[in-house]
């Protein structure tokens, strides 16, 4: 008989789920995409300011996985026929804000980590002495920590709070000691298991990520990253159900009952499957019902709000020679980062000078409770402050705010995942950053993997 199979949050990992679903099973197999939002994209979703492409949300992909292969992200743009529209960041530098200058950002780190400490310049000065052999692995078998704890004890405070802490608040918004180091740095943990000291540790960690040197680190999508959004879309040939939440879950004798929409006006629908890619809290809310441990093991994951403003400068506006910059939070600014889109992104440079800043870190939603008029003054200022001069009034800007944006994986997620993983009935798979990690390439394999485990579920 012909299945159906539903695919809950029409993000990324949802949509990547869908389309190989399709790959997987039967042409007659009927592949519904629940979004509540009137949207596809989830995360991704590209805008324009004064005429130019800026992104909403994630702006590129990481172009190698941690196998040293290509990333899932870059096989999807090749599984969609988009390899042509690949584009990478120019070779500009980027920078850290520290005590009222721009510094170069130290190459050779892993987030932030460096394999020697003494090359790390007055960006930070290492605890002398303190990263010694005792002996014994870093870390015992399948022991997590927070990514703060294991660099403090080695390194010291400074090489976190001036150089780990912005580079994990560049991609979580989160603290360095809060965050898992198992899904932050999947390598680093592995290696961290089997050498003495950290330095070892990283050293191993990079030999093994097999990147080669020159090869570009990240990639994006000339016109956007809604185009992977919508290449999907169209490839998977799945139904796409827009504006309806999923509201409730329920098993039926052969399968799953979703209860959609408004209260005063629930619908329902009947599938054999069922791939779950929204975020934590909803996840929790669905899984309950049906698998209570999962829900419990899932629903306590926290969230940071970012938002961001985009500001189009006058053209000619001076900027340094950067792709942009980083900031510790011990510089108690609302700003974490900058991003110079058309000196990063091969953008008309004769145009208005994008800028797009993001605001916000974990624990400090309420330092973004301001109208959009207050946070564009706020980051326009601020930016001017960091980069060493008041900038001219933008022309034209916008603000894009992420409430319950980013997920912080604190130390042990990977346990209470295979918890989860392992409460769940056959034909129920969880998918995207609220499992698997942030990234774009983690979010794409993500839902692979769970399109995966439904069609095996079906054909058992
Ligand atoms: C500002 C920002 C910048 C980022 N930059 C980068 C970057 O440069 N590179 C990178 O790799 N990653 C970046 N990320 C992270 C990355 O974009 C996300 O982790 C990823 O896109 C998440 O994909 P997802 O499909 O798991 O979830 P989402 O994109 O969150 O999609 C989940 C979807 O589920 C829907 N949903 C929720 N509940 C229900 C329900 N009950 N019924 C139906 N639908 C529901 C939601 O509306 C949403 O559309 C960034 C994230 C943010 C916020």
């Amino acid at each position: 008989m012909r299945k159906r199979i539903a695919v809950i949050g029409g993000g990324i990992a949802g949509l990547a789920a869908a389309l190989r679903l399709r790959d997987l099973t039967p042409p007659d197999t009927e592949i519904i995409v629940y979004e509540q939002s009137g949207a596809l994209g989830g995360k991704l979703r590209t805008g324009e300011l004064a005429g130019v492409t800026v992104e909403r949300g994630a702006e590129s992909f990481l172009m190698t996985g941690a196998d040293g292969r290509e990333s899932a992200a870059v096989a999807l743009v090749r599984r969609l026929g988009l390899e042509k529209a690949l584009v990478h960041p120019r070779k500009v530098p980027a920078a850290l804000a520290l005590g009222g200058r721009l510094a170069p950002m130290p190459a050779g780190t892993l987030v932030g980590v460096p394999a020697d400490v003494t090359a790390l310049g007055d960006v930070a000065q290492a605890a002398a002495g303190h990263d010694t052999d005792n002996g014994h692995p870093l870390l015992a078998v399948g022991q997590d920590v927070a990514v703060g704890a294991l660099v403090r004890e080695r390194y010291g405070d400074e090489v976190v709070d001036r150089l780990v802490d912005p580079m994990l608040g560049g991609v979580y918004a989160g603290r360095a000691d809060r965050i898992s180091l198992d899904v932050a740095m999947p390598q680093l943990a592995r290696t961290a298991r089997v050498e003495h000291t950290l330095s070892a540790a990283v050293r191993a960690a990079q030999a093994a990520s097999g990147r080669v040197p020159g090869q570009p680190v990240f990639g994006a999508l000339e016109g956007g990253l809604s185009r992977l959004v919508g290449a999907a879309a169209t490839a998977g040939g799945a139904r796409i159900s827009l504006g309806l939440p999923v509201r409730e879950l329920a098993r039926t004798a052969h399968g799953w009952r979703l209860l959609l929409g408004p209260v005063p006006a629930p619908q329902t629908d009947d599938v054999d499957a069922v791939v779950l890619a929204v975020q934590a809290k909803p996840s929790a809310r669905l899984l309950a019902p049906v698998a209570p441990a999962a829900a419990e093991a899932v629903g306590g994951l926290d969230y940071a709000s970012v938002a961001l403003v985009a500001l189009a400068l006058p053209p000619g506006t001076p900027l340094p020679e950067l792709s942009g910059f980083l900031v510790p939070p011990s510089a108690g600014t609302l700003v974490k980062a900058a991003t110079f889109v058309t000196r990063k992104w091969d953008r008309p440079e004769n145009g208005p000078v994008i800028v797009r800043v993001s605001l916000g870190r974990a624990g400090e939603e309420d330092r973004l409770q301001f109208d959009d008029a207050v946070l564009t003054e706020r980051a326009w200022r601020e930016l001017g402050e960091l980069i060493g001069g008041p900038l001219p009034p933008p022309a034209a800007s916008w603000v894009q705010r992420w409430g319950g944006g980013l997920p912080q994986y604190a130390p042990g997620h990977l346990d209470r995942l295979a918890v989860a993983r392992a409460a769940l009935p056959p034909g129920l798979a969880l998918a995207g950053a609220a499992f698997d990690g942030v990234g774009i390439p983690a979010c794409v394999a993500s839902g692979e993997r769970a399109a995966e485990d439904v069609s095996k579920a079906m054909a058992a």
